[in-house]
């Protein structure tokens, strides 16, 4: 009956990373590594995760007409992801400039390009894919006035997951339609404007009286609090014990999983249990979309 199990709505960049001995300072050059180009951005890290895992995964998003644009696509195409919602050109690519330290910091310049471009027009022109879709998911790497499009005229029945990050204060008619909102420690205190509390469960109850159905909060190594509104439960959900390698786009992993295991009926606390053990796979491995895990690399922990 229906297409996709999940269709995510947001951002497609090109990853360019380049290690550098130090930063330079204003008006000085210095000479880094190699460039490697990674597909990123957390639309496309959310799709190609949930392809990985067996589902079918839709993305909707903007890309520029350019080679970037073409990794992205290719990238997506070959794990399965449905690109007939990718929109072409009207900007260059997202790109995220990355420059990494011998100690493992970054430091990043993000150029949105064409994720700034995919406009509310855009998603009243996709109307056939959220008809075609069990749960919609975004995030805020795409225009606000676009996620609160797609919150406010999501079909009847079409469940919506929300990842504010980059972290923003939300209008209520966006809160009102999560279930869950999906947010880490920071994201929380940016939603709740500062007032988050003392516990992960204040937090939590703070949020559900924003108005979102439930609410999820990742907490890294110690996995995930969950909290849904109907019952008025609230509870941990621990993550396996793994060797952290790389921690990037872990949070995207875990909510691409969740995301599509509600759709497939399960409670909330049981599709983060799995969503958690997405997210600890994730981080083991280097980088994001190649770090990703397939069901049954999943089933193996
Ligand atoms: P974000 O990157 O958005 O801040 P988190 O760091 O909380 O998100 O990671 C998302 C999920 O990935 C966590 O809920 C957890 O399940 C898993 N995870 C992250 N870091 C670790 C870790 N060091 N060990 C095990 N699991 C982890």
């Amino acid at each position: 009956m229906y297409d996709y199990d999940l269709l995510v709505v947001g951002s497609a960049n090109a990853d360019l990373v380049i290690g550098v001995e130090r930063r330079p300072a204003p008006g000085e050059t210095v000479l880094g590594s190699d460039l490697s180009v990674h597909p990123g951005g957390k639309g496309a890290n959310q799709s190609l995760a949930a392809a990985r895992l067996g589902a079918r995964s839709a993305l909707l998003a903007r890309v520029g007409d350019d080679a970037h644009g073409r990794l992205l696509l290719d990238s997506q195409r070959a794990a399965g992801v449905d690109t007939t919602g990718v929109l072409v050109g009207g900007a260059p690519t997202g790109i995220a400039l990355i420059t990494v330290d011998p100690s493992g910091d970054n430091s990043i310049v993000v150029s949105p390009g064409a994720n700034a471009r995919l406009t509310p027009d855009d998603i009243r022109a996709a109307g056939a894919l959220f008809a075609a879709a069990r749960v919609v998911s975004a995030q805020l790497e795409i225009p606000l006035e676009t996620v609160t499009e797609v919150a406010r005229t999501l079909p009847a029945g079409v469940r919506f997951v929300l990842n504010p990050s980059p972290p923003a204060p939300l209008p209520d008619d966006v809160l009102a339609a999560c279930d869950p909102l999906v947010v880490n420690e920071h994201e929380a205190a940016v939603v709740l404007g500062g007032t988050a509390g003392d516990s992960p469960e204040d937090w939590a109850r703070a949020l559900l009286a924003l108005g979102p159905r439930s609410v999820v909060i990742t907490l890294g190594a110690a996995g995930a609090l969950v909290a849904d509104g109907r019952t008025g439960t609230v509870a941990r959900v621990p993550s396996p014990r793994v060797e952290a390698v790389d921690t990037t786009g872990a949070g995207d992993a875990f909510t691409a999983a969740l995301a599509w295991r509600l759709g497939l009926g399960e409670e909330l606390a049981e599709a983060a249990a799995f969503a958690a053990r997405v997210g600890a796979a994730a981080v083991t491995k280097a980088g994001a979309q190649e770090s990703y895990p397939t069901a049954d690399e999943v089933s193996a922990r």
